[in-house]
C-alpha cells in the first residue's frame, strides 16, 4: 500500500532487545517467595541503566510472565539480521547478573535450553493508514516498543472502530467505504501514535544512567511511594492517569458517537 502511495516507512534500530520467558507454577514450586509473586495481583518491574525486567502472573496465576529489555549485543548485523534469535540461558544470566536475588532466582529457574530474544525496532508514524478501500490496522500501522504492553490492545481497538464506522455506511460504494476509512483513521491515528511515543518515552526515563535526570526520576519515584501511590510515577505503564486514559475508555461507545459526527461532517464529498 505504501509503495503504491509512494511513501516510505522509516524504521530505525532501537539498539534494544527483549527476552520473553514464561515459567509455570510447577517450575516455581520449590521457592515460596516466588510462588507468592505468582499468586499476587502485582506487576513488578526492576530497572537499571539501559535494562529492565517486568514480571506478572497470567493465565489465572498458573504462569509467571517475564519480559526483559537490554542493549542489543547478540544479533547478527545486516544483511542477515532478523527479528528474533536464540541465546543459551547463560547469556541471559550474564546480562542481568548484577540484578537483585529475586531476579536471579527467577532467571536461574529457566531451563538451560535456548531463550528467545526479540530485537526491538522503532517505526516512525506513517503519513496515512488508508488508500482507497484499503486500511491498515494494528502493528502494520502503529507497531510499538513493548513498554506499555499495548500493541495487542490497540489492534483490537482498531478492529472495533472499523466495525463501527463500516456499520454506519450509507451504501457499499468505494467512495462511501473510503469516507468511512478516513473517519477510522481520524479517530484512531492520534491516540495510537501518542501511545507508541509514550511507551518509548517511558523506557527512555526508566533506562537512565547516573546523572541529574536519573536523580529527578528517582525523586518522583520516592514521592510516589511516600504518597501511597497517589502521585505521578515515571513508569507510565503504572501511572494512574495514564491507566485511566489507556484502559478507562469504552472505545466502541466513544467511537460510535465520534464516527456519527465525523461521517456527517465528511459527507457528502469531503
Ligand atoms: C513477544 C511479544 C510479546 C507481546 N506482549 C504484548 C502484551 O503483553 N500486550 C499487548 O497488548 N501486546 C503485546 N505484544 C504485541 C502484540 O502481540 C501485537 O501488537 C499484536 O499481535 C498486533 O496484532 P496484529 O493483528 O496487528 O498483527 P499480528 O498479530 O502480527 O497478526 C498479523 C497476522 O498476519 C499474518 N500475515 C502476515 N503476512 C501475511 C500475508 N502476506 N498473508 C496472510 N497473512 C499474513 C501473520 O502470520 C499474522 O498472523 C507482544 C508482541 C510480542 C512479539
Amino acid at each position: 500500500m505504501l509503495k503504491s502511495l509512494n511513501f516510505t516507512a522509516s524504521i530505525t534500530d532501537s539498539q534494544e532487545a527483549a527476552y520473553r520467558i514464561m515459567l509455570t507454577r510447577s517450575q516455581l514450586s520449590s521457592d515460596l517467595s516466588l510462588l507468592a509473586l505468582l499468586d499476587a495481583e502485582v506487576v513488578t518491574r526492576w530497572i537499571a541503566e539501559r535494562r529492565h525486567i517486568i514480571t506478572y502472573p497470567v493465565t489465572n496465576h498458573t504462569i509467571y510472565n517475564i519480559s526483559t529489555n537490554q542493549p542489543v549485543v547478540n544479533f547478527a548485523s545486516a544483511p542477515s539480521e532478523t527479528y528474533t534469535t536464540k541465546e543459551p540461558e547463560i547469556v541471559m544470566l550474564e546480562v542481568f547478573e548484577d540484578f537483585c536475588p529475586t531476579v536471579l532466582k527467577l532467571l536461574n529457574l529457566i531451563p538451560e535450553e535456548e531463550v528467545c530474544e526479540w530485537k526491538l525496532r522503532i517505526h516512525e508514524p506513517l503519513s496515512t493508514w488508508i488508500n482507497g478501500s484499503v486500511a491498515l490496522v494494528g502493528d502494520a500501522c502503529h507497531t510499538s516498543l513493548s513498554h506499555m504492553s499495548q500493541g495487542g490492545a490497540r489492534s483490537v481497538e482498531d478492529g472495533s472502530v472499523l466495525g463501527v464506522v463500516l456499520a454506519n455506511l450509507p451504501d457499499a460504494s468505494p467512495d462511501a467505504i473510503n469516507k468511512a476509512l478516513r473517519v477510522y483513521e481520524k479517530i484512531r491515528k492520534q491516540r495510537a501514535e501518542m501511545l507508541v511515543e509514550l511507551a518509548a518515552a517511558s523506557a527512555r526515563n526508566l533506562h537512565l544512567g547516573e546523572g541529574k535526570a536519573k536523580e529527578e526520576r528517582d525523586r518522583i519515584f520516592r514521592e510516589f511511594r511516600e504518597k501511597g501511590g497517589k502521585a505521578p510515577v515515571p513508569d507510565k505503564w503504572a501511572d494512574a492517569e495514564v491507566q485511566k486514559m489507556v484502559y478507562g475508555i469504552d472505545c466502541v461507545k466513544l467511537h460510535e458517537s465520534n464516527s456519527r459526527i465525523c461521517i456527517i461532517l465528511c459527507a457528502p464529498n469531503d
